[in-house]
């Protein structure tokens, strides 16, 4: 551990895993840092995701990790909380007081679906209440869906959410919806609830329903798009460039996954929420091999000088 590692990857899920996989292939020593608590840990079954359809999130990580141990990539449990870099190396600071070096450092510590405080909604949260109607829309197809509106682009998700349903209804929480989105809402037979949402119905992790200020209305999912935070409070150190987004504020990065820091790197939902398992797969296997290109710049910049 007390080496200079290529590469140190934090967080070890699709996206970490998959970074390290394109490095340990190409001869490089990696460090991955993992605390073990992917955001999909909810969820007993995966969707949308080629080769492994309907599969447990546990089991594609496993799979991983071994298919990583292949190469020259250890992975260490713990919790990275600080980090410093220079020109040359970047140092992770660990929970448990130790500190790891590394010549590039790639982020891959996804992000936080901060909950509602709502009577029932965390006990769901992967079970009824849903995220993603790619990744779960199919198991509750034409069945009685509602959209809880945790934010204006909850309007957006009800329309896409119909999609799946023709019995839709859209709990407005307050949020404002003007006449002519009314209008369009309606004209596809989305149904609107004004009365808040105090309290979600039914046992264990199933659904029957919502309890609103004024009754009941009775629901088999609840879809919600909970605020995200991303996991990345322990890079404060390093001042990274941060972009406004519609869904928050994230480390900016290039289209290749570098970030403002010319040896700090980061994929996946740490800096996109929308990103899939997949998507998160692909986009890091780009991000590791743009890694090893460029310490394979450096090394040739190096032995030139
Ligand atoms: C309930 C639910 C169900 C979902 N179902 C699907 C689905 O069916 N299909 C699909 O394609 N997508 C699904 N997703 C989306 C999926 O979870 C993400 O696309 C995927 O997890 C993103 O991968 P990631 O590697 O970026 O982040 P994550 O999988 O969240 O992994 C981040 C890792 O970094 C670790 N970490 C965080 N901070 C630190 C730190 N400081 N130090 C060390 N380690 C750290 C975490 O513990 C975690 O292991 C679902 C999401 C949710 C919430």
């Amino acid at each position: 551990m007390s080496e200079t590692w290529d590469a140190i990857v934090v967080g070890g899920s699709a996206a970490g895993l998959s970074a390290a996989l394109l490095l340990g292939r190409a001869l490089r020593r990696v460090l991955v840092v993992d605390e073990g608590q992917p955001r999909n840990r909810f969820a007993d079954h995966m969707h949308g995701v080629l080769g492994w359809e309907g599969e447990s999130p546990a089991d594609l990580l496993r799979r991983g990790r071994a298919d990583v141990s292949r190469y020259a990539v250890t992975i260490c449990e713990g919790r990275a909380v600080s980090v410093n870099a220079d020109d040359e190396s970047v140092t992770v600071e660990l929970a448990d007081g130790t500190a790891v070096a590394g010549r590039a450092l790639v982020v891959a510590t996804g992000l936080t679906d901060q909950m509602p405080d709502l009577p029932g909604f965390a006990q769901r949260w992967g079970s009824t209440v849903l995220h993603c109607p790619y990744c779960h829309g199919w198991e509750v197809r034409g069945q009685r869906l509602g959209v809880l509106a945790l934010s204006p682009m909850a309007t957006h998700q009800a329309q896409l959410i119909r999609q799946w349903s023709d019995d839709l209804t859209l709990f407005t929480m307050g949020t404002d919806v003007d006449d002519a989105l009314r209008a369009r809402l309606a004209s596809r037979g989305v149904k609107l609830v004004e009365s808040p949402v105090v309290e979600l119905l039914g046992e264990g992790t199933g659904l029957t329903g919502v309890r609103t200020e004024d009754g009941v209305v009775e629901l088999d999912a609840l879809f919600a798009g909970p605020t995200p935070k991303p996991n990345d409070d322990f890079l404060a150190d390093l001042g990274l460039d941060r972009a406004d987004t519609p869904m928050g504020d994230f480390i900016a990065i290039d289209e290749f996954g570098r970030t403002s820091h010319p040896l700090v790197y980061a994929v996946g939902n740490v800096i996109n929420p929308a990103l899939t398992v997949p998507m998160s797969i692909g986009a890091a296997a780009m991000t590791g091999g743009m890694v090893n290109m460029d310490l394979v710049t450096r090394e040739f910049d190096a032995a030139g000088a």
